[in-house]
């Protein structure tokens, strides 16, 4: 190093030989800086091969569940309808197409859009939102009010709030028909609110004042259901969180005075924790808005952008198929096609549950419901995402019980306001835990 860069040689400080051993010098602390900046990079950041190999292994990890991965021996816990089946979709090409960067400056206000009804609803979520029911048709979008909330389940405690009577009165009475959805009873009590109490099943409600929820296709039994009660000073809420192609017969576009919907079962994101209300009154969206106002003060807007994102990339997708195909390209590509992809998994799973109900002998499921779909255009069965089974053998009057001894975790009759000797099964887990499950079913007798 001294011999080139010390400046002693016979062309001076200012010839080649020391401009080289300058040169040099700075090559050299280039290098060791490029060098140092490759080390910082491995050190703090995993570098460009070690990023590679990260993203690889996250590609190749147990679903981002939490929960550990399954194998023939474990516990298989079906209780919950954690919608997991999705996520290979979304490992695919359109999980790309659903990525969102938010920078650190980016949704730091409360606000959304300070002029509106619902001030804390991001323009682009009630965009892509109207968009997706034009769609799927579905539901009628078009002069209702769309309101987010975290979850359907914040809507639904929003609409019991918007519905209640104010002033000192006795608390409205909310029914629904057994079996109802567990979470309506659970959510409605869990307060001890004095605005309105659970008042259990629909058909056996003779008051006159109440709300009414109506699950269509309906949790836990996959049925399509309509208000029971039809008199009075009643409103009925319809929890259309299951309304979509992958589960049943779109037969109409709904157009109810409160409609709830879901990403947690239309697309899978079900810890993205968003849900949005069609709500027709301008009244009723006032207060359901103020609910959540004074609840959690707005919904989320990363998970909003998130969410707009989502469902941008399933109404694109449908968008470019029916492009190709105007275009005469007519390959049957449904990568990015998540209604398409949700229909065949929910096909392909319930064959094997009752190819495995058959074997058994002992269980019986509800019948299948066709219907024509106006969004496939074609007569389509129902695939529910639960399966409401139930048990004829002598002896089993509690199934929750008898499944759980055979490591498969259900959820009883008795949450639904029905008999032990039903239960209700996910059928939205993922593959793995699904085909233990029916094998287990298969061999019980
Ligand atoms: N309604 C029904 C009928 C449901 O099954 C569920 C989820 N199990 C919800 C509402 C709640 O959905 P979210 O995740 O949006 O709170």
């Amino acid at each position: 190093m001294a011999a080139m860069g010390g400046g002693g040689g016979k062309d001076g400080g200012g010839g080649m030989a020391a401009q080289a051993g300058r040169l040099g010098v700075v090559a050299s602390v280039a290098f060791n800086l490029a060098a140092l900046a490759f080390y910082l990079r491995r050190r703090y950041f995993g570098g460009d091969d070690a990023a590679a190999a990260r993203k690889k292994a996250e590609a190749e990890v147990a679903p981002s569940s939490g929960k550990p991965p399954v194998t023939k021996d474990s516990i298989i816990n079906l209780d919950h309808g954690d919608p997991m089946m999705y996520e290979a979709f979304w490992r695919g090409g359109a999980g790309e197409r659903a990525t969102i960067v938010i920078p650190g400056w980016q949704t730091m206000s409360y606000f959304s859009d300070v002029g509106s009804l619902c001030w804390f609803l991001e323009p682009g979520l009630e965009r892509e939102v109207r968009r997706l029911h034009r769609l799927v048709g579905n539901a009628v979008a078009d002069g209702y009010h769309v309101l987010v909330g975290t979850g359907s389940t914040q809507l639904f405690q929003a609409a019991l709030y918007a519905l209640s009577p104010p002033g000192p009165s006795a608390p409205m009475n909310v029914v629904s028909p057994a079996p109802y959805y567990s979470s309506y009873p659970a959510v409605t009590d869990f307060l001890k609110s004095g605005l309105y109490r659970w008042a259990g099943d629909a058909k056996m409600f003779d008051g006159d004042t109440y709300v009414e929820l109506v699950c269509s296709p309906s949790n836990p039994d996959g049925g399509i259901r309509e208000a029971v009660l039809k008199s009075g000073d009643g409103v009925a809420v319809h929890d259309l969180a299951y309304y979509w192609p992958q589960y049943t017969p779109i037969t109409s576009a709904a157009a109810h005075d409160i409609m709830l919907f879901t990403v947690s079962k239309c697309t899978g994101h079900a810890g993205t924790r968003l849900g949005w209300a069609l709500v027709k009154d301008r009244a009723v969206a006032q207060k359901m808005s103020k609910f959540i106002e004074l609840n959690t003060i707005g919904v989320s807007k990363d998970s909003q952008l998130r969410a707009a994102k989502i469902l941008k990339a399933i109404t694109d997708g449908y968008d470019r198929a029916a492009g190709a195909a105007a275009a005469g390209d007519d390959d049957d590509d449904s990568s990015g096609r998540l209604f398409h992809f949700a229909r065949r998994k929910m096909v392909s799973r319930w064959a094997k549950l009752r190819a495995a109900v058959a074997a058994s002998g002992i269980f019986t499921l509800p019948d299948e419901l066709p219907g024509h779909c106006t969004f496939a255009n074609e007569t389509v069965s129902a695939y529910p995402p639960f399966a409401w089974l139930r048990c004829g053998k002598e002896g089993v009057d509690d199934l929750e019980g008898y499944l759980r001894e055979r490591k498969i975790i259900s959820r009883g009759g008795g949450k639904f306001g029905a008999d032990g000797r039903v239960v209700r099964i996910s059928m939205l887990d993922t593959d793995e835990a699904f085909a233990i499950f029916v094998d287990r079913l298969a061999a019980m007798n």
